[in-house]
């Protein structure tokens, strides 16, 4: 049975990488009809936050990334301190007293003899008085996994064969000298326990997986299947800019308005041999969803892209589908409305101005009075639909003998006090017979 998880820390909020990583794993889970967990990583006390994980559980309901189990590390403190302790019996969790300070003095060193700057493993070389004397002095010892120095290699999902050498690499610190576990162990532990069959993460893990595959194996574990994706790169190919990296998704679905599927569609589309389409639902991304397409050069995000995607699919949304959408922003005006605006969306928030030009009150822009009150008398009677506005502007330009421009754009300017928009074929009988009228007459309605 296929297993995955998300993994995200709760110091910050989710952004457009993160969101990438959880796309990938819910998208392979289901592809696998397997189960898609989401794993709390709250390990650092201090910097996590309810607040973080309210909001990271937030975005990805709105994203329809719905998840089948949940937990949180903060929980198995117990189960760490069990696996530590195992580690340590075997020799393979060693205890090291080296300060913050003396350990940049040793790598300093290493780097002006043109060594690589690779832990020496004095801790490992410690008798047990010298470790008595350390302790006297007040210091704590943190903790780092023995690595066996062979190369571990394995077939990524993502980036086919990889090898890291692991005699490159210092013994990783899986413990901090207060007692904290830093992510590698707690991870390994839960990938275990919960049987993770594939971990599919960022390729900034690449080389943190080597010594998790060690760790996994000194634990007795199934040792899971690993993709690492490219990472996201801005437009231009460059570093991803501030603002975009920056930009959380709470952001895109709030201030930005923009809409989860534009999210999902282009998440799940660049850095593929996939073109970016417009999709109506996760099931649709679904079907062409494999790993196997992922480009091993970055994806390029381009927030253009985006906003030219949302349009797309909100031009061919339809209203039952949004109408929650529109109640939420406050702009639903029914769906002879939605299906007269629609075409007009870049975001759903763009509907805000035509709903308020359809319910008012509206300051009418008024060129030439006389031919405007003119038109007005010539309105047809009663209720307007979707016929009256040719009637009334074929009445109009035989009476006048105005045509094309000359001839609409008054109107339009009266009627909404717009330069453009929506047809007013179909915004007149949305404004209705007496707002029509106001607003010829010049009055704000
Ligand atoms: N909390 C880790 C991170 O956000 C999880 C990495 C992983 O998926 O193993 O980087």
């Amino acid at each position: 049975m296929t297993k995955v998880r998300f993994a995200p820390s709760p110091t910050g909020k989710l952004h457009v990488g993160n969101i990438r990583t959880a796309l990938f794993n819910y998208l392979f889970a289901r592809k696998a009809g397997g189960v898609f967990v989401l794993r709390i990583d709250d390990t650092d006390l201090e910097r996590s936050t309810q607040a973080f994980e309210d909001g990271i559980r937030t975005d990805l309901n709105w994203l329809g990334l719905n998840w089948d189990e949940t937990f949180k590390q903060s929980d198995r403190f117990d189960a760490y301190d069990a696996a530590a302790q195992k580690l340590k019996d075997a020799g393979l969790l060693y205890a090291c007293y080296e300060t913050g300070e003396e350990l940049d003095r040793k790598r300093r060193l290493q780097m002006a003899n043109s060594q690589p700057p690779v832990y020496d493993r004095s801790g490992l070389r410690l008798t047990d008085a010298e470790k008595a004397a350390f302790e006297a002095e007040g210091r704590k010892p943190h903790w780092r996994f023995k690595l066996s120095g062979n190369p571990i290699s394995w077939t990524d999902l993502v980036r086919g064969p990889v090898t890291i050498e692991t005699s490159s690499l210092s013994d990783p610190i899986l413990i901090r000298g207060d007692g904290s576990y830093l992510y590698t162990l707690p991870s390994v532990v839960d990938d275990i326990d919960y049987k993770i069959t594939d971990i599919i993460r960022g390729e900034d893990h690449t080389t943190n997986s080597g010594a998790q595959i060690e760790v996994f194996e000194a634990l007795g574990g199934k040792v899971p299947n690993f993709g690492h994706q490219a990472l996201l790169v801005g437009a231009d190919g460059g570093k991803l800019s501030k603002r975009l990296g920056s930009m959380s998704m709470e952001d895109l679905r709030g201030e930005e308005c923009i809409e989860a599927m534009a999210v999902n569609g282009l998440l799940a589309r660049i850095g593929t041999s996939d073109p970016v389409e417009v999709f109506h639902d996760i099931d649709a991304i679904l079907v062409d969803f494999s790993l196997d397409k992922l480009s091993r050069a970055p994806a390029r995000f381009d927030p253009e892209e985006l906003t030219r995607l949302n349009s797309k699919i909100l031009h061919t949304t339809d209203y039952a589908d949004i109408q929650i959408r529109l109640t939420e922003i406050d702009c639903d005006a029914g769906e002879q409305f939605w299906n007269a605006v629609r075409p007009n969306l870049e975001k759903l928030s763009d509907a805000r101005a035509w709903s308020d030009l359809v319910k008012g009150p509206v300051t009418p822009i008024i060129e030439d009075a006389e031919f405007v009150a003119k038109a007005a008398d010539m309105l047809p009677d009663g209720e307007l639909d979707g016929d009256s506005w040719s009637a009334w502007t074929g009445a109009i330009k035989e009476a006048t003998g105005r045509k094309g421009k000359q001839l609409f754009m008054p109107l339009r300017h009266a009627l909404t006090g717009q330069q453009r928009g929506p047809e007013m074929a179909v915004l007149l009988p949305l404004i209705g017979h007496d707002k029509v009228q106001a607003r010829l007459r010049g009055e704000n309605a």
